[in-house]
């Protein structure tokens, strides 16, 4: 029988774009963002920084080239005990504690694609509860010939959250609104020193457009 967790307690101190009418739906993603992905590969196949000189950007998205390591050398090492060990990314908790201000708590989920290595969700899901577990968790599993899932999620108040340029480009199409967080492996790579900055900037605009409108 699956365990079911207490519901958590409402906050009610915080401020929240429903307090405004508003509804802004957090789609967040873990690796890159929240789960420090690079990090454990890099410990995990003895492997160096691979963001070096002008090895940056939506190009240098590819680690596995960048390694020359084919797809089952990569992923095949990378079961439950990995994904369950990834450290917290620097930004984490800031990032966490901004969309919980701002959103809600109740108004963010994870939203995660696994690899197709046995116990990646598993992994996944420890990670999630061990590090942020008032917070649910959606699998956005690609199908087998590449389609990707998370854009089937998009719509006009949801936030994807994401380091993936193709993952941003891709939801925004699909009716949605995506924030494309700066690492290096993306063309914001710049302005990694103040992605939380920049992400509750962009929320902000985009809460204060909403309102005008609905007022
Ligand atoms: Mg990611």
């Amino acid at each position: 029988m699956a365990q079911v967790a207490t519901a958590p307690a409402t906050n009610t101190n915080s401020r929240t774009s429903t307090d405004l009418g508003l509804v802004m739906r957090i789609l967040l993603d873990m690796d890159g963002v929240m789960a420090d992905f690079v990090g454990g590969a890099m410990w995990l196949h003895n492997k160096p920084w691979p963001f070096v000189g002008d090895h940056v950007g939506n190009k240098a998205w590819d680690i596995l080239k960048a390694w020359g390591m084919s797809p089952v050398d990569f992923w095949g090492p990378m079961g439950r005990t990995f994904w369950a060990g990834l450290e917290k990314t620097k930004e984490a908790d800031a990032t966490m504690a901004l969309l919980k201000d701002m959103a809600g708590v109740e108004n963010i989920c994870f939203l995660t694609s696994p690899c197709l290595t046995e116990g990646c969700m598993e992994g996944k899901r420890d990670w999630v509860h061990k590090h942020f577990p008032d917070v649910p968790l959606l699998i956005a599993s690609h199908s087998m010939t590449g389609l990707a899932a998370k854009p089937f999620c998009a719509h006009n108040e949801a936030w994807l959250i994401d380091d993936y340029h193709e993952n941003a480009w891709k939801f925004s199409l699909a009716g949605g609104n995506a924030f494309l967080f700066p690492r290096p492996w993306n063309d914001c790579w710049r302005d990694e020193h103040e992605a939380v900055k920049l992400l509750r900037d962009q929320l902000e605009s985009w809460e204060a457009l909403q309102w005008g409108v609905s007022r």
